[in-house]
C-alpha cells in the first residue's frame, strides 16, 4: 500500500460523512451497498482487531421523500426483498421517535427564504441498520489490521511514474526514484486517479473529475431534544446526521447544483465553504427542526470526491493494460461501499471466497461496460 500522505485520510475518506444508507435506485448497488455496511457493523469481526477504533452509529436513515405518498411504501417493500430491515414512519410516528424534526412535506423556498405554512400527511422510510461511522478512526484502523496481517505499507510514498512492458504493467517509481517491481497495480488514489492514468499511459473514456464538495457542522443546542436520525431530507435538499457523541449535527446537500464545482488541480481547491452554501442549508435545516435557534456557531469544510459525470458509478477492476487495475469514480457513495469493492476486487485477484465477501460481480462496475442509464445523475443515485 503506498500513500504519499503521512497518514490514511488524506483524500475524500478523511472529509467524509461516511453515511452508510443501502437504499440506491439499481439493485445491485443497494445489494452491494448492504454488504458494505454488513462489515462496518461488524467491525471488530472484519478487522479481526481487538479493540478497533471506529464504531458503527446505528441511528438509523430516515428518508422523507416530501409530498410523494407512495415512494416509501414501494422502497420499503423493495427493502424487504434484500433483507434490510426497514419500516414506513407517518407523522405521529416521527412525533414519537423524532420529536424535534417538523414532518412537513413542502420545500422551503430555498431563493427568496420566505417560509410557508406547514403541511403534514408525511410517509417516510427508515433503514433501521443504517447509520454512519467515523470515517479516519475505520481507515486508521484498516491500517492497524493489514499491519496485523503482515502488508507491507508505505507512507510518504508518491508513486510518481509506471513502467510497463509491451502492455502489461512492469514497475512503479517513487518520486524519491526508488523502484518498485509488481506485477498488478491497482489505482485507489481518488481524485488524483488522473494523474495515475496519464503515468501509466491510459486513456479512460470515463468523465472522472474531481468535485469540490462542502459539509456544515454546528454544536446541537439544548432546544432540540430527542433522538436525531441519519436524514436525508429530499424536499430540502439536504442531509443531516449527529457527530461527536451525538453533541454535533451535521449537514450537507443532496442537490446535482452542489455537485458541480469541478477542480482541476487536487491539491489546490478552496477548504473553506461558501456563505451562499451557508444560508440555504441552513434554511433548509431550520424548516425542518422550527426549535432551532439562529444563535450558534455554523463552520465548515470541503473535500474532494471523484465523480463520474457519465453515470455516477465507480469504474472497478482490470484494464487493457495487463496488471494495472482500477477502482476509481466513487462519486459520494465510497465509503458504505467500500468493504464490499475491497472485497470484490480481493476475490478476483485471488480467487477465493471469505466472511463479509459480497456476491456482486465485479464485472457490473467493468470499466468499458456501457454507462448505467439513471434518472438523475445526483449523490443519491
Ligand atoms: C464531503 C464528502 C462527503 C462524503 N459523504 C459520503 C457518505 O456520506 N457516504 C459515502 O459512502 N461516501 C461519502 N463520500 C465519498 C467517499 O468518502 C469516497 O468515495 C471515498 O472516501 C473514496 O475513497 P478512496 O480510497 O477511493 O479515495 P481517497 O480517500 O481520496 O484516497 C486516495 C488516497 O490516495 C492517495 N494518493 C493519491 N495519489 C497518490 C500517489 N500518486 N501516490 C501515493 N498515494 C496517492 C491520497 O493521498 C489518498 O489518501 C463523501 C466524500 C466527501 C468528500
Amino acid at each position: 500500500m503506498l500513500e504519499k500522505g503521512a497518514a490514511v485520510g488524506e483524500g475524500s475518506t478523511g472529509a467524509s460523512s461516511a453515511v452508510c444508507r443501502t437504499r440506491y435506485s439499481l439493485d445491485e448497488m443497494l445489494v452491494l451497498a448492504r454488504d458494505g455496511i454488513d462489515a462496518y457493523r461488524d467491525w471488530q469481526s472484519f478487522t479481526g482487531l481487538k479493540k478497533p477504533r471506529a464504531s458503527f452509529h446505528n441511528e438509523g436513515v430516515l428518508w422523507m421523500p416530501g409530498s410523494d405518498r407512495t415512494w416509501a411504501d414501494k422502497e420499503h417493500e423493495r427493502m424487504q426483498r434484500f433483507g434490510v430491515s426497514s419500516a414506513v414512519l407517518d407523522d405521529q410516528d416521527m412525533q414519537k421517535r423524532f420529536p424535534s424534526m417538523s414532518t412537513c412535506t413542502l420545500a422551503p423556498d430555498l431563493e427568496t427564504g420566505e417560509t410557508h405554512s406547514c403541511e403534514g400527511g408525511s410517509r417516510n422510510l427508515i433503514e433501521l441498520e443504517g447509520g454512519y461511522v467515523d470515517p479516519v478512526d475505520a481507515a486508521q484502523d484498516l491500517v492497524q489490521a493489514c499491519q496485523e496481517s503482515g502488508v507491507d505499507l508505505y507512507f510518504k510514498t508518491r508513486v510518481a511514474d509506471i513502467t510497463t512492458q509491451g502492455s502489461r504493467v512492469e514497475s512503479i517509481s517513487l518520486e524519491n526514484r526508488d523502484k518498485i517491481a509488481t506485477p498488478l497495480l491497482i489505482n485507489a488514489s481518488g481524485p488524483w486517479c488522473q494523474q495515475i492514468f496519464d503515468a501509466v499511459g491510459l486513456k479512460v473514456n470515463w468523465e472522472l473529475k474531481p468535485v469540490r464538495i462542502q459539509v456544515l457542522y454546528r454544536d446541537i443546542p439544548e432546544e432540540i431534544t430527542g433522538d436525531i436520525p441519519v436524514c436525508v431530507d429530499m424536499a430540502g435538499g439536504i442531509y443531516f446526521r449527529t457527530q461527536n457523541r451525538g453533541r454535533q449535527l451535521v449537514v450537507g446537500s443532496v442537490l446535482a447544483e452542489d455537485e458541480e464545482e469541478f477542480v482541476t488541480d487536487p491539491d489546490d481547491f478552496r477548504r473553506e465553504h461558501d456563505d451562499e452554501f451557508e444560508l440555504s442549508k441552513l434554511h433548509a435545516l431550520h424548516h425542518r427542526f422550527p426549535n432551532l435557534p439562529y444563535r450558534g456557531k455554523i463552520r465548515g469544510y470541503c473535500g474532494l470526491y471523484t465523480f463520474n459525470r457519465d453515470d455516477v458509478h465507480p469504474i472497478l477492476g482490470p484494464t487493457e493494460i495487463e496488471g494495472f487495475w482500477v477502482a476509481n469514480g466513487f462519486s459520494g457513495h465510497g465509503f458504505k461501499l467500500a468493504p464490499a469493492i475491497g472485497s470484490m476486487l480481493a476475490q478476483s485477484i485471488t480467487g477465493e471466497k471469505r466472511d463479509f465477501d459480497t456476491d456482486v460481480p465485479l464485472s457490473f462496475f467493468a470499466i468499458d461496460r456501457a454507462p448505467i442509464r439513471l434518472d438523475s445523475k445526483t449523490v443519491l443515485a
